[in-house]
């Protein structure tokens, strides 16, 4: 009865890496070992994120 749905949704993110339960101490990931590995991603992309930017170039389309 005693639920919080948001609050609960918000500590209980899966880990993007592996996707198990994030801890408080890691977060967002579920452990250090993830972390590092996330980190190593932004490394290796060489800090590219082609996201947002070529949306909005094709987006004159209309
Ligand atoms: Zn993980």
């Amino acid at each position: 009865m005693a639920k919080s749905p948001k609050n609960a949704d918000r500590r209980m993110r899966p880990c993007p890496i592996c996707s198990k339960l994030s801890t408080p101490e890691h977060y967002p990931f579920c452990s250090d070992r993830c972390a590092k590995v996330d980190l190593n991603r932004w490394f290796s992309e060489g800090y590219t994120i082609p996201v947002v930017e070529t949306d909005d170039l094709e987006d004159r389309e209309d």
